[in-house]
Parts: C-alpha cells; structure tokens; sequence
C-alpha cells in the first residue's frame, strides 16, 4: 500500500521534495477491529505549520519520515467490531495511506450509501471552526459590521453566512475574481480584493463606521488593515494567520496591534481542537441548516489520489483552492 510521509523539513515555501510517498506492506485483515479505506482526504492550511520546527502545544509536530494525517472519510473494507459493518462510512483523523488498521475509537460511524461528503466541511472541522469562531467567540448580531477575510475558502465561507444569517452587516473578501463573483452569487454585497494594494483604502470605504467583528484569517497586511479600522469595543476573532504560516516567524503580529488595545477591543484567538467537547453541540445546530440548504457549501475536489496531495497542499497555501479542498483516493 502507499503512504505519505514528510521527507524533509520545509524552510519557507513548501515544495514537492518535502514530501516522500513510500510503498510500505498493507495491515493484515485481522490485524484490527476495522481496515479502512480512505476515500477523500482534508486539505488544511494547519499542515503546513505542523511541520515547522517550533511544533504545537496542542497537536503533534511532524519531522522528516513522519507519516501525515488529516481529517479524513474512509470506506469500512472489513469489520470485526460489533458497531460497525463493512461498507459503513468512518470519518475522523487518519494516516494518510491507502489502508489503514483501526480500533475504532475517535471515529464517527456513517451508513452505506453515497459518502456523506458534509462531514468533509459543513458539518466537518472547517464548519466547526466557522462555528466556534462565530457563534461561541464572535456572537454576531444586527448591530455589527463583520469582516471575514479568505471568505471563498472553507472556514471562511461558512463564518461569513452564519454572521449574515444572525443580521450582521457582513464584508467578505477574496483574492481572486471567480472567488469574488462566487460570492456575489450568495448574496454578499460588500466584496473586497484583499490582494490589492489599496485594500486597506477600499475597507475604510466599506465600513466607514468601523468594524465592529472581524474574523481574522490570513493576517499579515489583511490583519493591519483591519486593526486600523476596529471599532471601540470591538472583537477580534483571531481564527488563522496563512499568509504567515510560509514566513520565518509566523507568530509576527501586526505592527499596529497596539492600536486594539486603545480602542479596548477584545482579542479572541482560538483553536477548535480546544473546543472539541463542543462538536455535538456543533452538529446538533449545523446539521438541520446544512439538510435545508441554509448554509451553501462548495467542494474543490483534487483528483489523483496521495500522490495530488503534495500539489493540493502547495496550491491551498498560495490560494489556488475555490471552497473547500479535498484530494480524492
Ligand atoms: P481556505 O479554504 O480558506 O484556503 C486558504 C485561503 O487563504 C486561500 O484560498 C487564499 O484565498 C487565502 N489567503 C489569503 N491570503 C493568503 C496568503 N497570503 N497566502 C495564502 N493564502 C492566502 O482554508 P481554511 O478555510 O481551511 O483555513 C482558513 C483559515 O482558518 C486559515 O488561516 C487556517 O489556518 C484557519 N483555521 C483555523 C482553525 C482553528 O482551529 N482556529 C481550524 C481551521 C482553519 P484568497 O485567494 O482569497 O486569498
């Protein structure tokens, strides 16, 4: 079977050559109480800053010959576990290889039938994470102006709809054209370039009273732009900081950080693996708006099975995905 794995730790930018795809001996049948057969695997910003040599307090470092994993929905090939039946749906974080042995513990049971391809997003990591930062953290309302930058990626996309849904006035911004017009077609009527120079100019027009929420994704300039436009007594919800994750110090904060503290805004940064005792709170709420259509969602499907992952994961960090990015096995 084949398995991926980091060959090297990246210095900056990540590049095929980082990665090692090995053929290793497949687990035996009985070797577990399930073997597994991942069928699409979650492509997430995160990965890149698991491999930095800092390391997590919360989530474990990968070195080089590390085995990767990721949020992931397999296919049940064979079961000795009373719970579970061959064909049966497993999502959860696995290895990234084409079969995998396990207890079963961690794993939420799906029946037969088409993959339940929401548990990928809406109703998977990225939609908790919209909702944690949202509706735990952020609270929108109708008195608010929301930003939500990468708001055409995943968690963005999401966090943008549940503050709309909830009456805020919501500016979203993407760094593309067909992400942007993506937008526009769900009703967003403040759409930003954050990619711009003049992006910084153009926000302070669109919220000429200030923002009092923003969703705080890519940092860098996007972030600096956005501090100096928070309202008194705002928040901030730092949900991810990518366009720092490639950089030699990806914990910089904006120069002008300093300025939230004058206005008294509150800094809310989160990750939702702190959260997950909150994941069926999460999906007793999202699962009834995901079934009615409330909540729009859009897959970017990589073909190409492990061997696309490398690319996919290069891609997602310079902004090549259009919604959620997954890689089909
Ligand atoms: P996305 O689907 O949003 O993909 C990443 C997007 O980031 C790109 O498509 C790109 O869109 C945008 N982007 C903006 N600026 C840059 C830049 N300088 N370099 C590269 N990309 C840039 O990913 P996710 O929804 O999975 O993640 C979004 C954010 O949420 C990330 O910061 C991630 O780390 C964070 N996150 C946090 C979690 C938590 O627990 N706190 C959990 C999951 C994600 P564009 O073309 O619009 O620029």
């Amino acid at each position: 079977m084949q398995q991926l794995r980091l060959a090297s730790r990246p210095q900056g930018e990540l590049r095929n050559e980082h990665f090692a795809l090995v053929e290793t001996p497949a687990p035996r049948r009985d070797s577990a109480a399930l073997l597994l057969r991942p069928r699409y695997i979650s492509v997430d910003p995160y990965m890149r800053t698991r491999m930095r040599a800092e390391g997590y307090d919360y989530i474990e470092r990968w070195d080089a010959g590390s085995v990767l994993s990721g949020w992931s929905l397999a296919e049940v090939e064979h079961s000795r576990h009373p719970a579970w039946q061959r064909g049966d749906w497993a999502i959860g974080h696995l290895p990234m290889q084409t079969l995998v042995a396990h207890d079963g513990t961690a794993l939420r049971c799906q029946p037969p039938g088409d993959p339940p391809l929401a548990f990928m997003h809406p109703l998977g990591m990225t939609g908790f994470t919209a909702w944690l930062g949202m509706c735990v953290l952020g609270k929108p309302g109708p008195t608010d102006t929301v930003l939500v930058s990468a708001a055409a990626g995943a968690v963005g996309s999401i966090a943008a709809q549940l503050a709309r849904n909830a009456g805020a006035r919501v500016i979203v911004t993407a760094g593309r054209a067909d992400k942007r017009d993506w937008l526009r077609s769900l009703d967003f009527a403040t759409v930003l370039d954050h990619r711009r120079e003049d992006f910084a100019e153009r926000l302070a027009e669109a919220a000429p009273q200030g923002i009092t929420l923003n969703f705080e994704s890519v940092g860098g300039g996007v972030f600096a732009a956005a501090n100096d436009v928070m309202r008194t007594g705002g928040r901030v919800v730092v949900c991810g900081l990518i366009s720092q994750y490639q950089q030699a110090d990806p914990r910089r904060a904006p120069p002008n950080m300093a300025l939230l503290g004058e206005r008294g805004v509150a800094v809310i940064p989160f990750v939702a693996p702190h959260f997950s005792q909150r994941y069926a709170d999460f999906l007793a709420e999202t699962t009834p708006r995901v079934t009615h259509g409330e909540l729009h969602w859009r897959l970017d499907v990589v073909q190409g099975g492990l061997a696309a992952l490398p690319e996919a994961l290069i891609g997602l960090l310079a902004g090549a995905n259009l919604g959620k990015r997954i890689v089909a096995l």
